[in-house]
């Protein structure tokens, strides 16, 4: 069989030679865990940012965590976020002994709608964080969000997990709240296999969410892991959590995070040429554009009536055709954890549901062939023709 016939993967990292031999550098190093790779990696990250303070995780739900537990979110508060998410986004809320309200996403993107959470909020006095996300690398309207959280006294925390690197007028998307958490994960727009960045220019956050990422170390034992005087001793401020990103992956990050605007360039590019191909199929509605957008994913929307509509066949067939593809996002809500603690149906949150019974996912990523982004136009206008006769 030609190249041209092989399945296009729904995403796959995007790694090079650079890669390769930053991560044969620590491994010779001696040094395995977190010590300068990742100390440059938060310096890199936080320039390239702007943010004033990057704190590097083993994960963005780890980040996520230290966001809440920073902001002193504990039992009896609430978080709001929307449904339309990954379950950690509200998970982290639970391991704190806080409670969930969701709250549904604007008609026009995949975002929580800032009318819907000033009408939830006036009615919520224990909600004490906002955490909206940047779906699909689409920025939130975060100047409505911010006013709207600020007038009833709560923190915002953005989950910009999809959302590096995302420029608003604003400043970059994980920099407009109290505090941003993106995510290193294998399939987000840079990786270091399993990993995140925090950002904040709070001071006080930004140490408290440092004590707590490792043991709760106090100062002293941090200087002991990167000072060359190292002592023995060391003491404890805090019940602190693990979730320090080592060297060895940090490494990786240096690299990625140096080709982010390229990688981006080349996400743009496909997306482009997506929207250019589909405009005239009646029967898909295209995502959103901003000029900034990030274009982690690229979700199309199938057109009909929501009960008839056949994402799944549609899916199905794309498969069949060599396409990978996926659904973001199965609402939070109409899973089994979520609807049986807060007693929710699927029509409770009406946006939400229709967006995930019509959304498809395509390939879109960087390192994608020509030949590749032309086998999922080809496949998704074939699927459409079907899909209308
Ligand atoms: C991937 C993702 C996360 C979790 O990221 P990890 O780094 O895997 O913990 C959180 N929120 C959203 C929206 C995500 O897509």
């Amino acid at each position: 069989m030609s190249r041209n016939t092989d399945f296009v993967p729904f995403a796959l990292p995007s790694l090079g030679r650079e890669e390769e031999e930053a991560v044969l550098r620590v491994l010779r190093s001696g040094w395995l865990t977190t010590g300068e790779v990742a100390r440059a990696l938060e310096r890199e990250f936080a320039a390239f940012t702007g943010a004033s303070h990057a704190l590097a995780v083993n994960s963005a739900t780890s980040g996520l965590h230290l966001a809440l537990e920073a902001l002193g979110v504990g039992s009896g508060d609430i978080v709001v976020t929307s449904p339309y998410t990954f379950t950690s986004t509200a998970a982290v809320a639970r391991h704190l002994g806080a409670e969930v309200r969701f709250c549904d996403i604007s008609r026009e993107d995949y975002n929580i709608d800032p009318e819907a959470l000033a009408r939830l909020l006036s009615s919520e006095p224990r909600a004490k964080v906002v955490l909206p996300v940047h779906v699909g690398g689409y920025p939130c309207r975060m100047q409505a969000i911010l006013e709207t959280a600020k007038a009833h006294g709560c923190a915002v925390v953005e989950d910009a997990a999809h959302a590096f690197p995302l420029r608003t007028e604003r400043g970059m998307a994980g920099c407009l709240g109290d505090i941003g958490v993106y995510s290193f994960y294998a399939t987000k727009t840079m990786t270091t296999g399993e990993g995140g960045m925090i950002v904040t220019s709070d001071e006080a956050l930004a140490r408290r969410m440092s004590l707590m990422r490792l043991h709760g170390f106090d100062r002293e034992a941090w200087d002991r892991y990167t000072s060359p005087t190292a002592s023995w001793r060391y003491g404890i401020a805090e019940a602190g959590f693990k979730y320090n990103l080592p060297d060895l992956l940090a490494a990786i990050g240096r690299e990625q995070l140096k080709k982010a605007d390229r990688f981006l360039k080349e996400r743009r590019d496909i997306a482009e040429k997506y929207l250019a191909a589909f405009a005239s199929e009646p029967k898909l509605e295209l995502p959103p554009v901003h000029p900034s957008h990030a274009w982690h994913l690229f979700s199309l929307r199938l057109r009909g009536e929501a009960a008839s509509v056949d994402r799944d066949g549609f899916i199905e067939r794309l498969m069949g055709r060599g396409i990978g593809c996926s659904v973001h996002f199965i609402p939070l809500h109409t899973m089994k954890y979520w609807s049986e603690r807060y007693a929710l149906r699927p029509e409770d949150f009406p946006e939400a549901l229709d967006k995930y019974r019509r959304s498809i996912s395509l390939p879109i990523w960087q390192g994608m062939r020509p030949d590749q982004t032309d086998r999922v136009i080809e496949a998704v206008l074939a699927t459409a023709a079907e899909a209308r006769a």
